[in-house]
This record gives C-alpha cells, sequence and structure tokens, in this order.
C-alpha cells in the first residue's frame, strides 16, 4: 500500500486533498506495520490516521473507544461519506450485536468500534481471531494510565492485542498526554518500537480572550447577539449557576439550555441532542459537557468562571471550532474566582494540594497576561513559539505601561503600615479611604495612607495589586485568611527607589471601544458569513431534518464557508471543495449547487437561471416591476431582487429609477456599523424598519457592483 492510494482515499471519502501535518507520516508507519503513538490537540485530525489505512488496507481496523456516546455519531459520519463500519458495545442488544459481528466476519466492514469493556470480554478473542484486524487504533489512549485523569480500568487489559497479534500494528492516539502518561501507553499497550508523533498544539482559528468578570451576564448577551445563529457553551462552576444562567438567557429571548452531571440522564441526552442537531443554540454547563459529544461546528466557548488549571481550559476551548473555521473563546476572570477555587482545591483534595494550586496559579497569570496569550498556553505545553499570534485580546490591542512606582508605593506602604495584617480588599479600602465600619474599628483611618489612593477606583487598584502580585512585589498569605505581605522586592521598592512599571487599566467600556475601533479598521479574516452562507446553513438543517441526522454530518460550518466564498456551479467544482467528497457529492452536490445558482443569478449559471433572464426580458421591454410581478405570478420583492442580481452581475438596469442615491449611500455608510455578516435583516432593524428590504437589496447591487471603486 503507498501514499497515492491513501492520498485517492482521502480526496474520495473525505473531500480533502491534502494530509495535514503528520498525518501522511502516521498512515505509512501503518502501512508499514510498525507502532505508533500520536499526540494531537482536539480537532487536529487524528482519526483519519486509522480511518484512511483502514478504508485502503484489506481487511477490517478495530477502533477501541471509551467513549460509548461517540461511537454512534462516528459511524454515522463514516457512512455518510460512504463507508461500511459499525460498532459493537452494551448499548446494543444481542440480536444487533450478532449481526455486527455477522458483517464483520463476512468481510463486510472496515471498520469496527469496540468499547474497551467489549474487547477484553471473554468470548471476543475467538471472534478477533477469525477476522483477524489489519490494525487496532486505541483512542483516548491515555484513559490507560493511572496518572490521567480519566482512566479506564479495562485499558490496563490491552496488553493482550500485542501477545495475540504479534504482527498487527497499533496506534495510540490521544490528546492529552505528558511524558509520564506518554511512557505508560507505551508500557501498558506493549507497543513494539513506537514511533512518537507529537503535533503542535496551536489551534490558530481559536481566538482568545480574558476580560475583567464584571457584569458578566450583560456581555455574554451582548456577545451572543455578536454570533447571531453560532452555537457556543458556557463553562460555569456550579451547577445552580448553569441553571440560573440559563434562565436569564431565556428571558432574553435566548434560545439556551442547561447540562450538568446532577441531572438524569434521559435530560442530558435529549438537551445534548438539541444541541447536536442546532435546535438549541447555546448551553450552559459544569465540565462534564463535552467529552462525549462530537460537534464540529461550536463557534465559540464561553468561561464564566476561572478553570482550576490550563489543560482543562485548553480542552473545553478546544469544542470550539473542530471544523478548522474561525471559532471565538472569552474568559471571564476575577480574583474571587481564584479565591474560592482555593478554598475548594484546599477543602476537597488532599493528594496533590501543592501541584493543583500551583495549576490554578498558573492559570490565573494566564489570565492576567500582559504578552500574548497564546505564546503562554504554547509554552506551559511545552512548544517554543516566537512570534505573537495576532488572534488573542492582547494581540489585537496591547496593553500600555506606565511608571507605576508611585501607586506601587502607595500600595506597599500602606501594607507595611497595616503591619502584613490585611486582606487585599482591606488594603483597598484604606488606600481609598473607605468609612466602612471595619476600618473604623480597628483605628485603620489613622494610619499615615489612609487615603492616599482615592483618585483611583477600587477595580482598577484590584487590577494593580494582581500585577504587584505577578511580579513578586507581594506575597497573599493563603494560609493566614489571604492577608498581603511585603516581599524582598516590595522593599527594594519602598527603600531604594526601584521603579515599577505598571499596565494601564482599561475599563469594559474602553475595551469594547477599542475593540470596536480595531474591527472597524481590521481587514477580515476569510470568514465567509454572508447570506449566500445563512442561505446554504438553512439548506443543510432543511436536509439534515427531513434525514434525521445532525447538521454537520451533511456537510461541516468550513466547508459551507469555502462554498459561499467559492460558489461552485457545477459538479466539478463543487468536487473541489474541501470536505466534499464522492458519495457526499453524490447525495446532497445538486442541493447546494441549486442554491448557489439562484442565489448568484443568471451570467453564470446553466438553464436554471433562466428566471432571472425572463425578469430581465420583460424589463428591458419596458415592463414596470408591478407589471412584471403580475404577469410572472410572483411578488414584487422577487422581482426586486431579481433586478438586484442583475445589476450585481453587470446587466443595464437603470437601478436610479428604482431607489434613490441617498439611500444607496445611507445603506452603504450603515455597514460600517453592523456586525459581519452582514444580514439584510439587520440593516433593517438598524433602520428601524424605515427602509424596505427591496430597497436594501438594491442598494447592496450597486455596492457589490462598484465594490473597488467605492461607494
Ligand atoms: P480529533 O479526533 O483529532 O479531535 P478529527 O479527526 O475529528 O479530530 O478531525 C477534526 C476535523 O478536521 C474534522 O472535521 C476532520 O474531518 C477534519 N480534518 C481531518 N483531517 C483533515 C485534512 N487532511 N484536511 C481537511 N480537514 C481535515
Ligand atoms: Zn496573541
Amino acid at each position: 500500500m503507498n501514499l497515492d492510494t491513501a492520498k485517492e482515499a482521502l480526496k474520495k471519502y473525505f473531500g480533502y486533498d491534502s494530509f495535514r501535518p503528520m498525518q501522511a507520516d502516521i498512515i505509512q508507519k501503518v502501512y508499514e506495520g510498525r507502532d505508533s503513538l500520536v499526540l494531537m490537540p482536539t480537532g487536529g485530525g487524528k482519526s483519519i490516521c486509522y480511518q484512511i489505512p483502514a478504508v485502503t488496507l484489506p481487511g477490517m481496523s478495530i477502533v477501541v473507544s471509551p467513549l460509548i456516546s461517540l461511537m454512534k455519531d462516528q459511524v454515522e459520519a463514516l457512512r455518510a461519506n460512504g463507508i461500511s463500519a459499525a460498532f459493537l458495545n452494551s448499548s446494543l442488544n444481542e440480536a444487533s450485536q450478532r449481526s455486527v459481528e455477522e458483517a464483520a466476519m463476512g468481510g463486510k466492514l472496515d471498520l469496527l468500534y469496540v468499547s474497551p469493556e467489549k474487547l477484553v470480554s471473554q468470548n471476543f478473542l475467538p471472534f478477533l481471531k477469525s477476522v483477524r484486524p489489519n490494525l487496532f487504533a486505541i483512542d483516548e489512549a491515555h484513559c490507560i494510565s493511572s496518572w490521567g485523569h480519566d482512566f479506564r480500568p479495562e485499558y490496563t487489559q490491552l496488553k493482550f492485542l500485542k501477545t495475540e497479534f504479534r504482527e498487527t500494528p497499533i496506534i495510540a492516539l490521544t490528546a492529552t498526554a505528558d511524558k509520564l502518561t506518554r511512557k505508560d501507553i507505551i508500557g501498558q499497550l506493549a507497543l513494539r518500537q513506537p514511533e512518537a508523533f507529537i503535533a503542535s498544539f496551536d489551534r490558530p482559528n481559536l481566538s482568545l480572550e480574558v476580560r475583567p468578570g464584571q457584569r458578566r451576564l450583560e456581555q455574554i448577551v451582548s456577545f451572543i447577539k455578536k454570533h447571531p445563529n453560532q452555537p457556543g457553551i458556557i463553562y460555569c462552576l456550579s451547577r445552580k449557576s448553569t441553571e440560573n444562567l440559563t434562565e436569564k438567557l431565556l428571558e432574553k429571548g435566548i434560545s439556551a439550555a442547561h447540562y450538568h452531571a446532577g441531572m438524569m440522564a434521559d435530560e442530558r441526552t435529549a438537551i445534548q441532542e438539541d444541541f447536536i442537531n442546532d435546535r438549541t443554540e447555546v448551553i450552559c454547563a459544569t465540565v462534564a459537557f463535552g467529552m462525549g459529544i462530537d460537534k464540529s461546528n461550536v463557534r465559540w466557548v464561553i468561561h464564566y468562571n476561572l478553570p482550576k488549571n490550563i489543560e482543562s481550559y485548553y480542552q473545553e476551548i478546544g469544542r470550539a471550532g473542530r471544523d478548522g473555521a474561525n471559532a471565538d473563546t472569552l474568559l471571564f476572570y476575577s480574583y474571587n474566582d481564584v479565591l474560592m477555587l482555593q478554598e475548594i482545591l484546599q477543602n476537597n483534595e488532599s493528594d496533590m494540594l501543592d501541584i493543583k494550586m500551583a495549576k490554578l496559579e498558573r492559570m490565573q497569570q494566564y489570565a492576567e497576561a500582559v504578552g500574548c496569550r497564546r505564546r503562554i498556553l504554547l509554552s506551559y505545553f511545552g512548544e517554543d513559539v516566537k512570534q505573537d499570534c495576532g488572534n488573542c485580546d492582547i494581540c489585537r490591542n496591547p496593553p500600555k505601561a506606565f511608571d507605576g512606582t508611585v501607586i506601587a508605593q502607595k500600595a506597599l506602604s500602606a501594607i507595611h503600615r497595616l503591619q502584613q495584617q490585611a486582606g487585599m480588599a482591606m488594603v483597598i479600602d484604606v488606600l481609598r479611604g473607605s468609612g466602612k465600619k471595619d476600618i473604623l474599628e480597628r483605628g485603620y483611618h489613622n494610619i499615615k495612607t489612609y487615603g492616599a489612593g482615592r483618585d483611583i477606583p477600587f477595580l482598577e487598584w484590584q487590577h494593580y495589586f494582581h500585577q504587584l502580585l505577578n511580579m513578586g512585589y507581594i506575597e497573599i498569605a493563603h494560609d493566614q485568611h489571604g492577608v498581603v505581605l511585603l516581599t524582598p522586592a516590595s522593599r527594594r521598592v519602598l527603600f531604594e527607589n526601584e521603579t515599577v512599571q505598571l499596565v494601564r487599566f482599561a475599563t469594559i467600556k474602553e475595551r469594547q471601544e477599542a475593540e470596536k475601533a480595531r474591527a472597524k479598521e481590521a481587514i477580515k479574516p476569510q470568514r465567509v458569513r454572508d447570506e449566500l452562507f445563512e442561505k446554504l446553513r438553512q439548506l443543510r438543517i432543511q436536509l439534515a431534518r427531513e434525514r434525521g441526522v445532525p447538521p454537520y454530518i451533511i456537510f461541516n460550518d468550513a466547508t459551507l464557508e469555502e462554498m459561499a466564498a467559492s460558489k461552485p456551479m457545477t459538479d466539478d467544482d463543487m468536487k473541489n471543495i474541501s470536505g466534499v467528497g464522492e458519495r457526499k457529492l453524490h447525495l446532497y452536490g445538486s442541493y447546494f449547487i441549486d442554491a448557489i445558482i439562484e442565489f448568484v443569478g443568471p451570467a453564470s449559471g446553466r438553464g436554471k437561471s433562466s428566471t432571472y433572464q425572463v425578469t430581465h426580458d420583460m424589463y428591458q421591454r419596458g415592463l414596470t416591476v408591478e407589471e412584471i410581478a403580475e404577469k410572472r405570478q410572483v411578488t414584487p420583492s422577487t422581482v426586486y431582487s431579481h433586478l438586484a442580481i442583475l445589476y450585481e452581475q453587470g446587466s443595464d438596469i437603470a437601478l436610479e429609477e428604482l431607489v434613490s442615491p441617498e439611500v444607496v449611500n445611507q445603506v452603504l455608510q450603515s455597514l460600517r456599523y453592523i456586525q459581519e455578516p452582514y444580514l439584510l435583516k439587520d440593516i433593517f432593524d438598524y433602520f428601524d424598519g424605515q427602509v424596505p428590504y427591496h430597497q436594501i437589496r438594491l442598494a447592496l447591487a450597486y455596492g457589490k457592483r462598484h465594490s473597488t471603486a467605492g461607494p
């Protein structure tokens, strides 16, 4: 078997033109009969590494996966691509199990997914012996290690694979494995001279942003409004808060549901299904949500609270944008969350408490970072990155440093005069000259720095205290009720004139304004979320509902974006779209081609476009819009949209007779204030319904035809 065959299969079954880095090498190793260990981030493309050998090699491959709920989806997705696959686990009854086994023994399957319980069960070995698999793929291989966080005892029995099937290659795959876990995987599976493939953990399509956790609800609602029709997940710390937040979002008219481990299993399944099928847009969940779902078009993830560590954070944001299209992530950060998490850890965790506290501290440092966030993440995972990413809030809006020595001196001297006996909030209150009872009772209003920082608001002080903490100028004594302590570095500031650089505090409002200004200026990344995309998306929902499958099984978002951008109108062009394989072309190609032709109109289409031609002919004969509509038995707005399309395409239409230059100008100006994608409805709403849809349509047509010259 060679890589050309592999590449042909990639195109034929999956519609992809090329392998991602490492995929080809991994497949090559399988062809050579060698064992491999594959470490790739979620969404990195691990499945292709065993699915391509499975469809190209003679015989059948076995995939071991602990996530039973995922098996059905994965098998469904493979079948949608024309690959014969099945699964065996405890959810099937006897008869179905038997028929799967028969299919396997009859050589009818390329891939068989098996739960670890099934694989290690008594009478499974004879079956395996009789089918003689060509490959064992062990998915979520970190479950084998007791060091990992999802230890599965059955996984430790998998060693028999190597003893019973000496010649069959094994490929172990995971998205999370530190060095120790890697060693464990190799040892437990008895892999023979395995090659380790460790991919970059970078997910450049995920934007990263951290915001202060004030007025979170308000911020979340406005965030969701800016992501219309885009599914997303909000992670909350407690079950109760998933419920409360959901309720508030529902009140705002947002399609939301909550999910946590305290709910009944069938309730959870129903909520998950609704989300997968794009019926619910937003899920407010505890971290229990996400492991068992394989939804590739999650477009955003919000963390309502700070996660416990960077591993969890990265795994959770990793659930966004698995299709490779852009996705946004937002983390809310407040110091209170840190205190709360510290308390939770101290009360519940006895093993490795120090390590867990240190991990939390790294998470906090990430949230407070003043340098490129992606670099921090990747360096945490041991990757050496030399460039800033350009796709995080810090890169887009670099904080400005200033000489904060005086501010630092005031803070440190207050701590000193409070004899290192006060917590952060108390120190700030003293600096701000608060008249709180507590302070007066303790006589803190008599110390020299009382009120010395009145001019700085509380939140801003907090921001500076966090920076001082990060820079080592102060310490928090967690074992003494969180009082603030001085350090040797703080003495240098107080007594040796050491200067301190601080980063200016930006309020939420300022941040939002900066973000808006940036959005206006920046050249938009290639994210085609226009009217056509929306139309194709609707078509996808309709086809999915008719067939009872999740929408992303039809095509994923990245594929739709590419269609919207390059507008394929023939089978050949459609085949060139990434994600359109033979089977999907056959099943769905013509629906999407028709929708695109209808959208684009005459000049480029086939026979179908004649509807525009008819309108055009009548128009040329001097009929009015109303007359054309009457004759053609369509609404005037349809005629207007035909004329708009004809005009866009360069036809000879007297646009100025249909829409006034003032309206054209106003509509095109309005685009600056409207979030992309420009939906007609948003423009309509922008003018409070004062400009009819057909006029907007015509104005946009003017804009498109003259886009090089500007309006
Ligand atoms: P993982 O199992 O590593 O989380 P998947 O195997 O589910 O990731 O792949 C993530 C997404 O990337 C899927 O939508 C998959 O079809 C897509 N993908 C994988 N390999 C390629 C490739 N070579 N070209 C384009 N897309 C790919
Ligand atoms: Zn960055």
